[in-house]
């Protein structure tokens, strides 16, 4: 049988490939492939509602009765885990990083915090990378697009959960600016089931790729194929001419006579390159990692007070480090959570399902936090191919001791997160800032090194050279033709912020290029875009969950 034949393919579907696929696809044939299963409605968006394939994948999940794939992981076929090396040269002291593996990506599983970079970002791009016409003005529309397809808004105070009230006004007293983040999950009626599961939404609330732009993306005639795993781009006298795929069992080659574009995320982006060979015509490849390394921390309340109950669990985030301007500047995420971890259950982000909320019901009285290191100096690297990439992100030395820079970040952050939850009454923090200076030390080496990092980015990183990037201004390979890298991957280098906005933002800066220099086609003349926040209005409703003990009341 003839190979089948696209001007373009798009492998991977998150935040990176999902938009452009929305944007371009009217424009030419396209085709997606996607590695994870398609879990949302076909006739969305539906948004509070959800199919009933998604609400029985979500729920098994949750409840713990999904058949895993994988040893590391309760979500199992959701994420691909990731083995994670954090010291120096040690092969055996391994984190677990979980990248998505879902239509939509990371937009189907995240917590739909929505956040823009700082101003300094934008600057840094171009001092790190050179790269040209990154700018804050020239990216704002595309950031108003996105915002306005994801109806991104901001969480009324009625949806807030109490520990972020509490917290908040915590901060107020000791005169700690506070910001509130925004989110992208539309009509959620905050059953605290997503957040708890790490999957899609099961009731398709959360505005992903999977709801928003990928079935904009069918509507106008692209294909998308999922549960298939991209091998290889192929590349024929130095042009990208399609991809080899794995399709139960069987390899297939899909032709792009016009570009293929990679959006597999930080890791599998570099991994599929290095199993295209791209890595041996450019040296960047998988070089230039950075993440967001975390610490979580614990509060124990004091009373009777159920802090578990009620909307999600509560994430409120000193974003440490970040711009020198405001380097106290703490950021609310009203109504998300992540564990309260314990010195008892030494719990990771990459845990979910039913031990997540075992856990969760287990430690009531807990509050918790979670700190981010938003400008880790150190640099990873993405090795292995698609099927086995290994990440080395050696933020401890060989002598297990932390890069100066993230163990003073972690410990300003610490004593200031500390401070708040002490004004919010809490009787033990954990871990403790007083703790000896050794032992403190220690304690964060350990969180650090176990829980991983969150948000990578910059493998395959866009630069005004090609000695030190992997694509240029544009997104476009400096070595092979016709291919486009468009996810995490190409961002320069780390922002001062989770990366789900501005990933979608490049992606429809993005766009534009193919549309009119891949294409050969106008810019469609749309609307004027509404200002940030002009879009339908969040509509709470309380809302239940039979399958689940502490949501008793709707149908799943
Ligand atoms: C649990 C969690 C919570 C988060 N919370 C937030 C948040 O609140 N706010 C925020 O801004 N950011 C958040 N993020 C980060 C954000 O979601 C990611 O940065 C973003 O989704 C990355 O987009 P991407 O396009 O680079 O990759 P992804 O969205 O990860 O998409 C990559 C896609 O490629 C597919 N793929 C990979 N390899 C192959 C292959 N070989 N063949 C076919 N398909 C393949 C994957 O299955 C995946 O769907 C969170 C991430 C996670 C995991």
């Amino acid at each position: 049988m003839a190979d089948a034949v696209y001007d373009v393919i798009i492998v991977g579907s998150g935040s990176g490939g999902g938009f452009l696929a929305g944007e371009i696809a009217q424009f030419g044939s396209v085709l997606i492939l996607e590695a994870g299963p398609w879990t949302t409605s076909t006739t969305a968006p539906n948004p509070g509602y959800g199919s009933p394939e998604g609400r029985k994948f979500s729920t098994q999940i949750n409840l713990g009765t999904y058949q895993p794939d994988n040893t590391f992981s309760n979500a199992g076929k959701a994420f691909f885990s990731i083995p994670m090396y954090m010291i120096e040269g040690n092969q055996i002291n391994a984190s677990t990083q979980r990248e998505p593996r879902v239509v939509g990506g990371g937009s189907s599983l995240n917590v739909g915090a929505w956040l823009r970079p700082r101003a300094i970002d934008f600057d840094g791009f171009a001092t790190e990378t050179g790269v040209q016409g990154w700018t804050k003005a020239l990216f704002e529309r595309h950031y108003q697009k996105a915002e306005t397809i994801l109806h991104v808004h901001r969480e009324p105070q009625q949806n807030w959960n109490p520990a972020s009230v509490l917290y908040q006004q915590a901060c107020q007293t000791l005169g700690i600016p506070t910001h509130v983040t925004a989110s992208n999950r539309h009509r959620c009626i905050f059953c605290g089931h997503r957040l708890n599961a790490g999957v899609p939404c099961k009731y398709d609330s959360l505005m992903s790729m999977a709801i928003t732009q990928i079935p904009k993306a069918i509507k106008a005639g692209a294909t998308l194929l999922s549960g298939v795993s991209a091998q290889k781009v192929l590349i024929e006298g130095g042009k990208a001419v399609g991809v080899q795929y794995l399709q139960d069992g069987q390899l297939i080659t899909a032709r792009a006579n016009k570009l293929v574009v990679v959006s597999c995320g930080a890791i599998n982006t570099p991994a599929l390159l290095r199993s295209s060979g791209v890595h041996l015509l450019n040296d960047n490849v998988g070089r230039w990692l950075q993440a967001h390394p975390g610490v979580p921390v614990d509060a124990l309340m004091p009373g009777t007070t159920d802090w578990k109950t009620d909307r999600g669990y509560q994430w409120n985030v000193a974003h440490f480090g970040g711009d020198p301007a405001s380097p106290n500047d703490t950021l609310i995420h009203a109504s998300a959570g992540f564990p309260a971890n314990t010195p008892w259950v030494a719990a990771s982000v990459g845990f979910f399902g039913k031990a997540y909320k075992d856990q969760m019901r287990a430690f009531r009285q807990r509050v918790g936090a979670y700190i981010f290191e938003l400008k880790p100096q150190n640099y990873g690297r993405v090795l292995g191919d698609i099927n086995a990439p290994t990440i080395l992100y050696p933020v401890v030395d060989k002598t297990g001791v932390l890069e100066k820079k993230s163990l003073n970040d972690f410990k300003q952050s610490l004593a200031q997160v500390s401070k708040v939850f002490q004004q919010m009454g809490a009787v033990a923090t954990y871990p403790n800032v007083d703790l000896p200076p050794d032992i403190l030390n220690s304690t964060l080496t350990i969180f650090i090194t176990t829980s991983g990092a969150l948000h990578p980015q910059g493998t395959c990183r866009a630069g005004a050279d090609r000695k030190t990037s992997v694509v240029d201004t544009n997104c476009m390979s400096w070595d092979v033709q016709n291919l486009m890298c468009c996810d995490a991957s190409v961002i320069p280098n780390a922002l001062r912020a989770n990366p789900n906005a501005t990933i979608m933002a490049l992606a429809s800066r993005c766009s534009e290029y193919v549309i009119t220099n891949i294409l050969g086609k106008q810019l469609p003349v749309g609307p004027a875009i509404p200002a940030f926040g002009a879009g339908p209005n969040l509509i709470s409703v309380q809302g239940a969950d039979p399958a689940d003990p502490d949501f008793p009341g709707v149908t799943p």
